[in-house]
């Protein structure tokens, strides 16, 4: 495998010290390359785990402006994507140099393997989980990872390590998850299979506008060659734009009547091939996820994956298929059913960072024909209205209790359309939200705000949220913990 952009002896510039810029400093090292690491934390590369990395000599810039060392550099430049472009070069998105590339883009150069990458708004991980675990069941091994998990240039590693000790490949394919951080900056990427779940508003602190955004994520169609397939929603628009700017195949998921072309169709209780040469029906009837777009997030993964078998000439069976579909259990955080208490049940859909998920975990719940939700809101705002969620917090919500930073905004969007109070932190929110829940009810954690006012992440929050509804349980008596994703009671 040979790098035609790190070269062996030369330095590379590798910004930001987070997961991304761990494993680009290792691969960068096992292709000969001299990490230089920047990053403007000056904690940033403590740790044991950069040990590895410090061993082989790399030189290391933490507590320094970033923005100088870029602009300067002469040599190749290795972004991790949490470092926005706006600190180095003033723009929202950074325009092309050619000696910067994305830590993904720059991973998936050097992959010799099929690609399929799973892009969009909601659903990203859970999607990429389910075709991994679809596959998996299938008898492939696939590298699962990129901007979920483990990140790509680790798979790149794992593979050229195991044939320079002559050992077994370990994957035969990447599911790679891609963020419009690591897209909206790349010049290459052929994926084999494009997935583009959905476009809803996210990130409007980061992008200067809503169709900045969208270009982050569609700007690919255009990079695509024929060789590519994209698997559209037929749901939304955007393809109508890009179908014929694009060389990429494009092949359609969404229910029958909206099918623009071939795909894939959700049926009632299975999902059936449509205007495909190989026709195939895989039940949905066993499949443990609901709410939160999850049924087609699993179309998109079964016609992901049946195309992956067509493609490396070792077809996916519908029966191998059902068996996936039924054993998949969905991820922490997403919609998952917490505990039972007192005839309440609580959901932790903690991961859901922006308004277009809470508005599918609203939409994904059982029509009891009367409002039967308590759902805590809020934290830091990403720029987005919350108006858009009335619709179906009218039809399913009798109280939000809103938290964090954004209560302000959130009182501003809602209140007066629907009962809200306010929390000043989870704890008091969860205890809130309990004594207004009936026995039957639910309470929702789906905050449509990201965690940083008062967490680490979403997944502290999540937790937080758990250890809450424990304490609740220990006091007056839980029904325990149930694996899976919510489902009504
Ligand atoms: P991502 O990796 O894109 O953030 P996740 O699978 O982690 O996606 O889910 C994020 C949030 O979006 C969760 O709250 C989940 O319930 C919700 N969600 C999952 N799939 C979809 C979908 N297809 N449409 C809208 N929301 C979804």
């Amino acid at each position: 495998m040979r790098d035609g952009f790190i070269h062996e002896g030369a330095e590379v510039l590798i910004v930001g010290g987070g997961r991304s810029g761990l494993h680009a400093a290792l691969l960068a090292e096992d292709l000969g390359g001299k990490p230089v690491l920047v990053d403007d934390d000056p904690g940033a590369f403590d740790g044991p785990r950069w040990t590895p990395v410090m061993e082989k000599g790399a030189r290391i810039m933490s507590g320094v402006r970033i923005g100088p060392w870029i602009r300067t550099w002469k040599g190749p430049v290795l972004m991790s994507p949490g470092v926005p472009p706006v600190s180095w070069c003033g723009q929202a998105v950074a325009p092309h140099f050619s000696n910067v590339r994305g830590e993904l883009e720059w991973a998936a150069s050097l992959w010799e393997l099929p690609i399929v990458a799973i892009g969009g708004t909601n659903g990203k991980s859970t999607t990429t989980a389910l075709i991994g675990h679809l596959l998996k069941t299938a008898g492939f091994s696939p590298f699962i990872g990129g901007n979920f998990g483990t990140p790509f240039s680790e798979g790149v590693r794992q593979m050229r390590q195991a044939r320079e000790e002559g050992a077994p490949a370990p994957f035969d394919v990447g599911v790679i998850e891609v963020s419009s951080f690591q897209t909206e900056s790349m010049q290459s990427f052929s994926p084999d299979i494009y997935l583009l779940l959905n476009i809803t508003p996210d990130h409007l602190d980061r992008y200067d506008s809503l169709s900045q955004y969208r270009m982050a994520k569609l700007h690919l169609a255009g990079l695509f060659p024929s060789s590519t397939t994209i698997l559209w929603n037929a749901g939304q628009s955007d393809w109508r734009e890009w179908i014929s700017r694009t060389r990429a195949r494009s092949l359609f998921v969404g229910s029958g009547p909206e099918l623009p072309g071939p795909g894939i169709a959700i049926e009632e209780s299975s999902l059936r091939s449509h205007g495909l040469e190989e026709a195939f029906s895989v039940s949905t009837k066993d499949y443990r996820l609901i709410g939160g777009g999850n049924l087609q997030n699993l179309a998109f993964s079964v016609l992901a994956s049946v195309l992956l078998g067509e493609k490396l000439n070792r077809p996916v069976t519908s029966r191998t298929m059902e068996e996936g579909v039924a054993s998949f259990s969905g991820l922490p955080h997403r919609m998952e059913r917490v505990d039972t208490v007192r005839g309440v049940t609580f959901v932790n859909d903690s991961k859901a960072t922006n308004v277009g998920a809470v508005e599918a975990a609203l939409a994904g719940l059982p029509d009891t024909g009367h409002p039967h939700v308590v759902l805590i809101m809020g934290g830091r705002d990403k720029g987005s209205s919350y108006r858009s969620l009335l619709p179906w917090l009218k039809k399913h919500v009798r109280e939000v209790v809103a938290i964090g930073e954004a209560r302000e905004k959130i009182r501003a969007d809602l209140g007066g359309e629907i009962p809200m109070e306010e929390a000043q932190d989870l704890f008091e929110a969860v205890a809130r939200a309990f004594s207004v829940a009936d026995s039957g009810e639910m309470v929702v954690l789906s905050p449509a705000c990201s965690s940083y006012d008062m967490f680490h992440g979403y997944e502290e929050r999540g937790e937080r949220f758990r250890e809450a509804v424990r304490r609740l349980s220990a006091k007056f008596g839980g029904e325990g913990r149930s694996h899976g994703t919510a489902s009504s009671h």
